[in-house]
């Protein structure tokens, strides 16, 4: 889909180009349902589908309607680590792993310096000279802290010069003590009362290999490091974006007869998908709210007959969607499409991610205006548009992550405290945790686009059941 069409102010059908053709097409309806996904590959290197884009969505805004909370990122902590600047996509190992794992670092920076030279490896290191960080600072939760906070913590570690993998950026998740746990318990039910270590730490790997030896397999075959033994490299990568198209109650949008579903739209999870279910969500959107709040829709429609396609509105939104790629083919640059994307994307994840700050988004929103306007003079978009063309494909969402990157700067800049997936580091308490402003941003920032500078509009909060508290995990 590349652009949505909206007659008299309702949402009557889309633009779509045939990807194996790359024919135009029309198709109309009587309402329109965006289940496009989320937009994390804005930060180019995330654990999401490398075709997850968004341009749907952000037709949608260019055709009026709101994007609320875009700065809201759910970042994981336990990923592969990036091994190289020119890596495209990033590996998310499970949660469940969190579950028997324990994360930690070096405490001394020296020790930390060795590893990454490959002069030691984490079996070198003793028990006393290891940080088990999260355990130490979250005594409560230990090493199932949320993702927000287990992400930053790692940071935290690596920024410090503690990180684990040649790049520095990687905390270890060590099966070792679940290992031994597990080896135990199973001597005991077995009887083995003079069970060696040997015999423990097999049936312990047993154990493990029942529970999570895909995951092992599938990091050995990554990382190229069997995990039985070497604990795994982890660090922090984007996963989910909880913003998206604003929706009511209904999951409809502000335009009216446009619906968006699933992590499309910025609804259940707020600021804070800390470990809820996403697919829950989509699931619920899915199942059992749009089949009625729709059908109510449709039923106020039933008047209205057959949406034709050679209406003036289908006209404009074809030939504009036909200006916009022709713009791309015709720029005829010297830079890859990927290029621009990868460019972005460190903006992004340097400026606007795991932590940001006044002056860095100040910085990262002229950076990015600076790209785009390169990107239009200088991108080679190959081969036709008139054809099978990915790297079209590529333009035109590089295109729409280039103004979305601005508006989640302007959405994180805005909001000056620390809430879920957003940490401002102005917004800390005295131990680095988020500090909230809830006087101030019980809201949800819900924004109308404008190249020059987007309008925010507020929707309130209230809470009558549940109130509102910083989080502890003490
Ligand atoms: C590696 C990974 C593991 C995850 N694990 C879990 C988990 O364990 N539990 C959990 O709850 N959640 C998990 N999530 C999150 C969850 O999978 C997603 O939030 C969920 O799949 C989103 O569903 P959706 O239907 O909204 O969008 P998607 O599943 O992303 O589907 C969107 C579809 O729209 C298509 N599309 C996009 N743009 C356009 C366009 N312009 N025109 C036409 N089509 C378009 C896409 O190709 C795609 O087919 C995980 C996510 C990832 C990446």
């Amino acid at each position: 889909m590349l652009d949505l069409v909206v007659i008299d102010g309702k949402a009557r059908g889309i633009i779509a180009r045939n990807l194996l053709t790359g024919e135009l097409e029309r198709h109309s309806a009587h309402c329109v349902i965006i289940a496009t996904g989320g937009y994390g590959n804005v930060f180019y290197l995330s654990t999401n589908a490398m075709g997850s884009n968004v341009t749907a969505a952000w037709r949608a805004v260019k055709r009026g309607a709101l994007m609320a909370n875009p700065c809201f990122t759910q970042i994981h902590p336990t990923c592969i680590p990036q091994s190289g600047d020119y890596q495209s996509k990033l590996t998310l190992m499970s949660e469940s792993l969190r579950n028997d794992g324990r994360v930690w670092v070096p405490k001394n920076v020296n020790d930390a310096k060795a590893i990454r030279e490959g002069k030691k490896t984490a079996l070198d290191i003793k028990e006393e000279d290891r940080d088990y960080y999260l355990e130490r600072r979250y005594p409560a939760f230990g090493n199932l802290v949320p993702r927000d906070v287990a992400s930053r913590a790692a940071k935290i570690e690596c920024d410090k010069g503690l990180g684990v993998s040649p790049t520095g950026l990687a905390v270890y998740l060590d099966f070792t003590s679940a290992i031994e746990r597990y080896g135990k318990a199973e001597a005991n039910v077995k009887g083995m009362i003079n069970a060696t270590n040997a015999q423990i730490v097999e049936m312990g790997t047993k154990v493990v290999a029942d529970k999570y030896g895909n995951l092992f397999e599938m990091y050995e075959k990554i990382a190229g490091e069997n995990p039985y033994i070497y604990p795994m490299k982890i660090y922090p990568a984007v996963h989910y974006t909880m913003g998206g198209l604003w929706v009511d109650y209904n999951l409809e949008t502000n335009v009216r007869g446009l619906f968006a579903l699933g992590e499309a739209n910025f609804s259940d999870h707020g600021a804070n998908r800390l470990g809820a279910s996403a697919l829950m969500q989509g699931l619920a959107d899915g199942y059992f709210v749009a089949p009625y709040t729709i059908g109510q829709f449709l039923a106020n429609e039933i008047r209205t007959g057959e949406i034709n396609t050679s209406m003036p509105e289908f006209e404009e939104a074809e030939k504009s969607t036909r200006q916009r790629i022709d713009a791309l083919m015709n720029v005829k640059g010297n830079q890859s499409v990927e290029s621009f994307h990868r460019r972005l994307g460190k903006i992004m994840w340097d400026l606007c991610g795991m932590s940001r700050n006044k002056e860095g988004l100040l910085e990262g929103r002229q950076m990015i205006r600076t790209l785009r306007d390169e990107f239009y003079k200088d991108v080679y978009v190959p081969g036709s548009s008139t054809d099978f063309n990915p790297e079209l494909e590529k333009a035109y969402r590089v295109a729409d992550f280039l103004e979305l990157g601005e508006l989640m700067m302007l959405d994180a800049l805005e909001r000056e405290e620390s809430c879920g997936g957003h940490f401002r580091e102005e917004f800390q308490t005295p131990e680095g945790e988020a500090q909230r402003n809830d006087d101030d941003f019980t809201f949800v920032a819900a924004w109308e686009w404008d190249d020059t500078q987007p309008k925010l509009i507020k929707e309130d909060l209230v809470f009558e059941n549940v109130k509102l508290i910083q989080r502890s995990y003490k």
